[in-house]
């Protein structure tokens, strides 16, 4: 049976096509103690990873990072002590 994939973009659900060339996105913390946004081009075996987001193309690769980066700063904003202890001796 060939696995199914619905694109993760804001408002699309696009399901993939065997022909279709796809993007793959994911976020990871661990490997710079910080949110890191992946993306690269399809792959098989990538694609069935836990958390690995299925991206349809430009416009829905772009909306996922604009919201990634609306996340970041969101976070930034809500913990303020952050900044604060950076003026610190
Ligand atoms: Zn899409």
């Amino acid at each position: 049976m060939q696995p199914f994939y619905r694109c993760a973009g804001p408002n699309c659900g696009l399901l993939k096509q065997s022909t279709d060339r796809w993007w793959l996105m994911w976020t990871s913390f661990g490997d710079f103690n910080r949110p890191v946004l992946y993306l690269c081009s399809w792959d098989d075996q990538l694609a069935d990873r836990e958390g690995v987001l299925h991206v349809c193309g430009e416009l829905c690769a772009q909306r996922l990072q604009s919201q990634f980066m609306g996340n970041i700063l969101d976070n930034l904003i809500k913990r303020p002590t952050l900044n604060a202890s950076r003026s610190s001796p």
